[in-house]
């Protein structure tokens, strides 16, 4: 069974082919164009998907080596995400299912973070359900209780920013370009964690908070600059590593509360902060320490791509859940609709 996966809810616009859960092809391109205004630009967004959505496909379908019309399915986001973004691959994806007579996939891009897990590799571990789902991106952060592939639950979130904005504005406080999460990661692996000390935040049991952190990061900076004018550029590597460490350490204290009320010890990552090199260490260290079984997905599956919209796409295929064509984008979308 051949589907293709198209993605474009943010700035990244994504074709994918996969073969029976098995990965073709996954083109993504970038777009440059949204790094000198230090964050997204929905408008700008929209008009490169459009540039962009006839090359990538073209790409995806040559590069896994088949024909459209061998295709069995089309898979596109339908939300959450950017609407002027989203109805671009949704516009692209109905007119391609219906002029191709194959079904149209509808999928959930929080689902799609998370069922990436069940994306079939040479090496790849797929989660037993239950398991706990911790999802980290530059929109969510949640602990996830996956109970089957399209029956999620959500035992705790943020309750103002998301961990990825908690990286990207604790980068711009820096002074470092848009996104700034990779580039902490980068120069936290050459500083000292225990340099700086910044207090973790006080929310219920399993949500989180990052928006204190954020401004307790810029007060700080503020205060320092004042006294030594090259403060930053002095200690960036520390403060990254301390602003990484406090992050993460929120990250586990949480899913250990977590694991403690599920007795679920199959716990999983997904979303483009699970690139972070620090979570990944620590969640193996919870196999040795805790007894934890840990899944981490590949590098390309984390940020944005269209695999895993492909993979939601073929669970839904397997189930004979198509989308209509009377289908539209949604801005808004929990993980549990
Ligand atoms: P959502 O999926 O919630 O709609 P999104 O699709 O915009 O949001 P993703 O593409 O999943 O988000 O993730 C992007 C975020 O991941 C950005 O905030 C980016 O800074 C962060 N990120 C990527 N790599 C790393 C890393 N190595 N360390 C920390 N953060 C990272
Ligand atoms: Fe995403």
């Amino acid at each position: 069974i051949y589907i293709l996966g198209i993605e474009s809810s943010c700035d990244d616009t994504s074709a994918a082919v996969i073969c029976n859960g098995v990965v073709l092809s996954n083109v993504v391109a970038n777009q440059e164009v949204h790094a000198k205004y230090g964050g997204v630009v929905p408008e700008l967004a929209s008009r490169a998907h459009q540039q962009n959505i006839v090359p990538v496909v073209q790409q995806a379908l040559k590069e896994a080596n088949i024909e459209k019309h061998q295709l069995h399915g089309i898979a596109f986001t339908r939300g959450p995400g950017l609407m002027g973004s989203l109805l671009v691959g949704t516009s692209f994806a109905k007119s391609l299912a219906l002029g191709l007579k194959i079904p149209l996939l509808d999928v959930n891009h929080m689902q799609a973070h998370i069922l990436a897990h069940f994306i079939k590799e040479e090496d790849s571990r797929i989660p037993p359900f239950p398991f706990i789902c911790l999802t980290i991106s530059g929109g969510h952060t949640q602990i996830v209780k996956v109970n089957n592939h399209f029956d999620m639950e959500i035992l705790g979130e943020t309750i103002d920013d998301a961990v990825g904005e908690a990286f990207d504005k604790s980068a711009k406080i820096l002074g470092l370009p848009y996104p700034g999460g990779p580039l902490i990661d980068k120069y936290a692996q050459l500083g000292n964690p225990k340099a700086f000390k910044f207090t973790k935040p006080k929310v219920g049991d399993l949500d989180f908070s990052f928006s204190g952190l954020k401004t307790a990061i810029l007060y700080f900076i503020q205060k320092q600059e004042k006294e030594q004018p090259n403060f930053i550029k002095e200690n960036l590597y520390d403060i990254c590593a301390s602003i990484q460490y406090t992050i993460i350490e929120i990250l586990m204290d949480k899913l250990k509360n977590a694991v403690k009320q599920t007795q679920i010890t199959h716990i999983a990552i997904a979303g483009g902060v699970s690139a972070n090199s620090e979570i990944r260490k620590r969640l193996k260290m919870a196999e040795q320490h805790w007894g934890w079984t840990s899944y981490i997905p590949k590098f390309e599956y984390t940020t944005d791509n269209a695999a895993m919209i492909a993979i939601t796409g073929y669970l839904n295929f397997l189930n004979n859940t198509y989308a209509d064509v009377s289908v539209t984008a949604q801005a808004r979308l929990k993980v549990t609709e």
